[in-house]
């Protein structure tokens, strides 16, 4: 789950990281009125879930009340990277004298924590990893031990900064740290971290990924999940409690399973066709969860026929086939159906299926023979 700009700095507020002052808003008339109460110059800046805001045009510095309506009224709307601003985040703008990198990540293959930190901040890391790898420097962290001052002293020097950007560092990674474990994130990073001309250091940019599995052991986590942009479908299906995606295309697709819901994606598109949705329905297929699947992808109009992909493990095939044909009856479905129904007791589920196929219900033997047929019939 990917906080925004302004979430992410109230998160890292809360572990004592020195943030800049600033209010969200959703109109050209809030973002002056928040201006007007913090005292210009600001920055207006777009909140949307990703990065290079600022390259397109979403991060501006307004020095007065006049250029905070000008840059809130471009903002707003905006389109970077597929994602409509709705909101900007106002803040006080900072003085720079040199930007920095840092974050952490889960190491998966180390078993460890990484943290990165760079000289070379306010460009994306990637960029700075293949030009000039030197330039950052990294530090495995054992989740047991945990990240000491010492070796906090250690990472700081390793990057080279300058001293008078030590102290400041070395106590914002620390609270970073904390606000990443703590927090159950998987990722942090402030890009930039700057140095001011005071000599403070200081966060300027907030990303953080906390882990949606987490939420039980954190009350005020649901804030961020409503907060998630969804379109309508997506937020038919979240109210169901089904993991869905909203795509482009006409072939709707339910599948047991991410990685199953994932290949099915595939082998659509693989045979010319384009899915309209990713959505995976879990472990279990009853009744209830397949009526409800079909009826989240039949209120799509852009769904022209549905391809249902089930592998059996611990759910068997009948319980399946009396599950989609129980769903039938009580939603009534428009586009066509094409069933591949695999795994533990698939003879048992086709058998209940067959005295019922139609040409509104169909059955194929393979994963890529109902690609082919669903996205026949799509066309
Ligand atoms: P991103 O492009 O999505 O990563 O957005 P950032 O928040 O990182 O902003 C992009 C760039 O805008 C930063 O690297 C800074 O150079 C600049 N910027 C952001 N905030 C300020 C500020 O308060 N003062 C000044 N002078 N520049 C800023
Ligand atoms: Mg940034």
């Amino acid at each position: 789950m990917d906080l925004f700009e302004y979430q992410g700095k109230q998160f890292f507020a809360q572990y004592g990281m020195p943030v800049s002052p600033g209010q969200v808003a959703f109109s050209v008339d809030e973002a002056v009125a928040v201006a007007e109460g913090l005292g210009t110059p600001v920055m207006v800046k777009a909140q949307v879930h990703t990065g290079g805001r600022g390259k397109a045009g979403g991060v501006k510095f307004a020095a007065d009340i006049d250029a905070v309506r000008e840059h809130a009224t471009n903002i707003l709307g905006l389109d970077i990277n597929g994602h409509i601003v709705k909101r900007v985040w106002i803040e006080k703008a900072s003085d720079i004298a040199e930007e920095y990198y840092a974050s952490f990540t889960l190491d998966r293959s180390a078993k460890k924590h990484l943290g990165m930190l760079s000289k070379e901040g306010g460009v994306e890391i990637e960029t700075v990893a293949e030009e000039n790898p030197d330039a950052i420097a990294k530090i495995w962290v054992d989740p047991v031990g945990g990240l000491s001052e010492e070796a906090t002293r250690e990472w700081v020097a390793a990057a080279n900064l300058p001293d008078a950007a030590v102290e400041g560092s070395v106590d914002i990674l620390q609270k970073l740290y904390t606000a990443y474990t703590e927090g159950d994130c998987d990722l942090v990073e402030i890009n930039p971290l700057i140095l001011t001309p005071e000599g403070k250091v200081h966060v300027l940019d907030a990303k953080v990924t906390l882990d949606s599995n987490s939420t039980f052991r954190h009350e005020n986590y649901e804030q961020y999940d409503e907060s998630q942009p969804r379109d309508e479908r997506e937020e038919a299906a979240h109210a169901k409690g089904l993991q869905y995606v909203g795509l482009d295309g006409s072939v709707g697709v339910i599948a047991n399973g991410a990685g199953l819901a994932m290949s099915t994606v595939d082998v659509v598109n693989q045979v010319g066709g384009s899915p309209a949705n990713f959505l995976d329905i879990g472990g279990g297929a009853n009744a209830d969860v397949m009526a409800g699947a079909l009826e989240v992808i039949n209120n799509d109009p852009a769904v022209k026929s549905i391809f249902i992909n089930i592998f059996g493990g611990i759910t068997r095939g009948e319980e399946v086939a009396n599950g989609i044909l129980e769903a039938m009856q009580r939603v009534t479905i428009d586009a066509p159906i094409v069933i591949r129904l695999d795994g533990t007791n698939a003879d048992e589920g086709r058998a209940i299926l067959a005295p019922n196929l139609n040409d509104k219900l169909m059955m194929e033997d393979t994963m890529l023979s109902a690609a082919e047929k669903a996205v026949e019939l799509a066309s």
